[in-house]
């Protein structure tokens, strides 16, 4: 695996790969990757000739400080695991290489980052799409992958790459889960015993909605039930949203027509968790 640490040997290497007519498939990550990050780089394997992993903990995307510092970091478990999938490339920037100077220009995304994780995250978005944004351009992939588990974040860079006209085919991949339930995330790791214990009830709590909402019970019923789940399992409820999968406008009722997701965000101690489901 060839590793880059500086934008132009990045650019030089991927240019004459492209020259050579190989196809480039490109998996934005921060790292402390688990298997459902190895499971985009898998999808990308299937179909691009060279597969570009970055590694990069996004200080614009954190509003919370000691997120920011407790963020697992674990270079080497990472690169081991990256080298074993058959990952060709892997781009590790640091800070100094991805913000040089003043960032003046910011993106905004209007109405799709006013509401769950942006609503709980101010600026979170504003960051995301400004870092992806950057390896976009320092990659050029013909395709990108993400992961249904941060969908919010799917759908934003979807826009991003509509209104500009990014020329990049982005795949949105299935969440991968713990055999419990828990859908896999870095912040996993961070999690003691007793609350790796409680975790899969966030799941568990989406499927029951997922089930009871299909059936017919109202949204208002469903989230005084997850109320109730989260509440005695200690687990503190940040949002429970019913969206339309295509706008993520909230919904007033279920209809078989529209496709829904379920979207969740909960704290256990201080580690902040997200799943989703998605219906029909
Ligand atoms: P992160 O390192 O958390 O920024 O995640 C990097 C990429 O991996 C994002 O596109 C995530 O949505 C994706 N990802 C994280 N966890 C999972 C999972 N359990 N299953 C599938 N994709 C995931």
């Amino acid at each position: 695996m060839q590793v880059f640490q500086d934008i132009n040997p990045i650019r030089q290497f991927l240019k004459s790969a492209r020259d050579r007519g190989h196809t480039i498939g490109f998996v934005p990550t921060m790292g402390a990757l688990h298997k459902g990050h190895m499971s985009l780089i898998d999808a990308s394997k299937n179909v691009n000739d060279i597969t570009v992993c970055s590694i990069y903990i996004n200080p614009t995307q954190f509003n919370n400080p000691s997120d920011l510092a407790k963020y697992p970091r674990m270079i080497n478990a990472d690169k081991n695991m990256l080298e074993n999938a058959g990952c060709e490339v892997l781009f590790i920037p640091d800070d100094q290489i991805m913000y040089p100077g003043n960032q003046v220009v910011t993106m905004s995304f209007g109405y799709l980052e006013d509401i769950m994780e942006g609503k709980f995250r101010p600026g979170h978005f504003k960051g995301v799409g400004a870092v992806v944004a950057k390896l976009f351009h320092i990659v050029q992939p013909d395709n990108a992958y993400f992961g249904q588990k941060d969908f919010q974040q799917f759908m934003i860079i979807q826009q991003m790459v509509r209104d500009f006209f990014f020329d990049i085919h982005l795949n949105c991949m299935p969440i991968v889960r713990e055999p419990d339930g828990l859908a896999m995330s870095s912040r996993n790791t961070r999690l003691s015993k007793e609350q790796r214990r409680k975790a899969p009830v966030i799941y568990q709590s989406l499927s029951m909605a997922g089930k009871n909402l299909s059936k017919g019970m109202s949204i208002a019923k469903v989230r005084k039930d997850i109320a109730l789940l989260m509440e005695k399992n200690d687990i503190r409820l940040e949002y429970f949203e019913v969206v339309d999968s295509n706008t993520l406008k909230p919904l007033g009722n279920i209809t078989k027509e529209g496709k829904v997701a379920l979207c969740i965000a909960a704290y256990l101690g201080e580690i902040r968790l997200i799943d989703n489901l998605l219906l029909f």
